[in-house]
């Protein structure tokens, strides 16, 4: 009989990830039968004691998320270049040993799901938490010419900028791409009542990317598209990022269309 491999999404709360069901999708489309994904419920305090005890309970690797990201790197044994510059991790592999592997793949998500390369243009980033930062760095490594980040508590914003080679702004000024790197929208509230654009500066962006991913396309996104701007949403950088940990889990490539059709699929 074949073992069994295990996989799954540390999180806290997780129950909501959508994770089990694009990863779950994609093994079955692979024909990994003997490989399962599911959630992996834990506290901050239990973190480290369950991520210790996963090899042994068969575990090939996890995926990490809020609010674990940071966690999740300082408990790995050895890490990419890209996560330790972001300083988050959310795919941990576990090799023999006790070796455990980190690496980031929301930051590469991010630059493969843009219409057009980055590459000497301008972003403006909304927002200075952990994804704010992988964005952030991600634009910059893939030779954005300026980054310039907003937020609502301005000094995270001074002090992100700072660490990775950002500017600051004020507000929302135009650029080739604009990344909503806030939780803003999550709750299906109107986005333009707390963020510092109007629908019509939507305009004036080259692309628009939404972090954000509710049941339907979020005021950001919806608002772009109207105006012929392309976006990206929250549901295809999910799929993006858990393709790519999928690949480092199983080394095989992720079947992107079971993982669009599992993603809006009831649970
Ligand atoms: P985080 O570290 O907790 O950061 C939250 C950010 O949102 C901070 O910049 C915070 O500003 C800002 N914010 C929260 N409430 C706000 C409000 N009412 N008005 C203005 N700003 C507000 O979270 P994160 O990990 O960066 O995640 C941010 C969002 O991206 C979440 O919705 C998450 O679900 C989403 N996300 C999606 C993916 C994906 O694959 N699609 C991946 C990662 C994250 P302050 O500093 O002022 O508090």
């Amino acid at each position: 009989m074949t073992e069994r491999r295990r996989l799954g999404v540390l999180g806290w709360p997780v129950a909501h990830s959508r994770s089990p069901a694009i990863q779950n999708a994609a093994l079955a489309a692979a024909g990994l039968s003997h490989w399962r994904y599911q959630l992996l419920p834990v506290a901050p305090e239990l973190f480290a004691e369950l991520v210790l005890a996963l090899p042994g309970a068969g575990f090939a690797g996890a995926n990490v998320t809020i609010p674990h990201k940071q966690a999740a790197l300082a408990l790995a044994t050895d890490a990419t270049p890209r996560a330790r510059a972001i300083g988050a991790a959310n795919t941990l592999t576990f090799g023999p040993d006790g070796a455990i592997n980190a690496d980031n793949t929301d930051a590469p998500a991010l630059i493969a799901a843009l219409p057009f390369s980055v590459d000497g243009r301008t972003a403006m980033v909304l927002g200075a938490g952990g994804s704010a930062r992988a964005a952030v760095w991600a634009l910059r490594d893939a030779g954005a010419a300026e980054v310039r980040v907003w937020n609502r508590t301005a000094h995270r914003a001074r002090a992100l900028a700072a660490e990775l080679g950002a500017a600051t702004a004020d507000g929302a000024t135009p650029a080739d791409v604009l990344v909503n790197c806030t939780a803003v929208g999550l709750d299906g509230s109107n986005p333009f009542d707390r963020l510092p654009l109007i629908p019509e500066d939507l305009g004036s962006y080259g692309c628009v990317v939404d972090l954000v991913y509710t049941p339907t396309q979020t005021a950001l996104v919806s608002g772009a598209r109207e105006r012929g701007i392309p976006a990206v949403d929250g549901l295809e950088l999910l799929i993006g990022q858990g393709a790519l940990s999928f690949a480092v889990f199983t080394g095989v490539p992720a079947s992107l269309d079971a993982m669009r059709a599992a993603v809006t699929a009831a649970p």
